[in-house]
């Protein structure tokens, strides 16, 4: 058994790893796919410090990093289940889809969120070569282009309007006969000059010429017809979703979205377990946020610990 056991591998729980270890703590890290988000990623630009760097290159160095300290890394193992301990200070279990199973004083849960995908054609295939998912992080890589942003709820809207400070057009599409997003944020995509909105638009296709897209087609819901939009950019807006289904019997307080419910501290409700990044309900899902997040779980399960002997 561990002290501290970490579930998830991305910047989030690299963090935590590394700073429970650091505290002399036994510390195990598990996770499906160490790296996480940050193994898909090309260009990172925003990481504070370094100007430039890529997905691989940073999963790479977040590995070498845990490697530096007495850490039990566990790679290719997916949690299934957890089973808070019975009394204060007490192990807590996490079952894993291989039938093993890891018991830990304190957990930091940190399994991250996954961008829902349009599922048509092109998408998979223009991946990072024209199709993003991150207005933060790509919406740079498109300045002065045309890009569409796919999806009217709050996100996609927000996203519209960060992007028509950028890039030279925006199509916003909508599948929906009107945007969900509030009000304000539709009276302030409307201010824009350079952004169309479509709506009843089913997206059918995203183009390219083979290197990268060039546009994509969508389908008038009213009239049945298909039409084409010329782009360089598709933004894809339609939902992040938490990787918490694990995590639905566990008496672990879950939002409506699915997010772990943390406090200021990275507390869940169920003393022991803390959480971390792109998995919770802190907003804003980047990797700074999610590595200071993760160090912010690691200090509190420090802290819980040392007040809490085991029974
Ligand atoms: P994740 O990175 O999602 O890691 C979750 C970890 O948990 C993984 O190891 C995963 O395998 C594991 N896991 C999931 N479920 C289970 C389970 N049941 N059992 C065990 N392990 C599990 N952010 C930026 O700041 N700058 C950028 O430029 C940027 N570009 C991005 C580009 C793309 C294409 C994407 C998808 C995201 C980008 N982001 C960027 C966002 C950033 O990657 C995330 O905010 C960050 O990775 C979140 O870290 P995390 O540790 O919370 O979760």
């Amino acid at each position: 058994p561990f002290e501290v056991l970490v579930v998830g591998g991305g910047p989030a729980g690299a963090a935590a790893a590394i700073y429970t270890a650091r505290k002399g703590f036994s510390t195990g890290i598990a996770a499906e796919r160490m790296g996480g988000q940050v193994q898909d990623t090309m260009g990172i630009e925003n990481f504070i410090s370094v100007p430039y760097t890529e997905g691989p290159k940073l999963a790479a160095a977040l590995e070498q990093h845990i490697a530096e300290y007495d850490i039990d890394a566990m790679n290719l193992l997916r949690a299934e289940k957890l089973i808070p301990a019975r009394e204060l200070g007490g192990y807590h279990e996490v079952v894993f889809s291989n039938g093993a199973s890891l018991k830990a004083r304190s957990l930091v849960l940190t399994t991250g969120a996954r961008w829902r995908n349009l599922g048509v054609p092109g998408e998979a295939e223009y991946k990072t070569k024209g199709v993003a998912y991150c207005p933060h992080c790509d919406g740079p890589l498109f300045k002065g282009k045309r890009v569409a942003v796919i999806g009217g709820g709050n996100s996609g809207v927000e996203a519209a309007i960060d992007l028509a400070n950028i890039v030279g057009h925006v199509t916003l599409i909508e599948f929906d006969p009107k945007l969900r997003a509030d009000q304000v944020l539709q009276d302030k995509l409307r201010s824009f000059a350079n952004v169309d909105i479509i709506v009843s638009a089913q997206t059918t296709e995203v183009t390219g010429d083979g290197e990268k897209v060039n546009g994509l087609t969508y389908k008038d819901r009213e009239s049945g017809e298909e039409r084409h939009v010329e782009l360089e950019g598709v933004f894809v807006q339609i939902g992040l979703v938490p990787n918490t289904e694990w995590l639905k019997d566990s008496g672990v307080e879950l939002s409506p979205r699915g997010e772990i419910v943390i406090d200021e501290k990275a507390a869940t409700n169920v003393p022991g377990v803390f959480a971390a990044g792109d998995a919770t309900t802190v907003p804003y899902k980047q990797i700074i946020i999610a590595m200071g997040e993760g160090s912010k779980a690691a200090l509190s399960a420090f802290d819980y610990l040392i007040r809490n002997e085991a029974p």
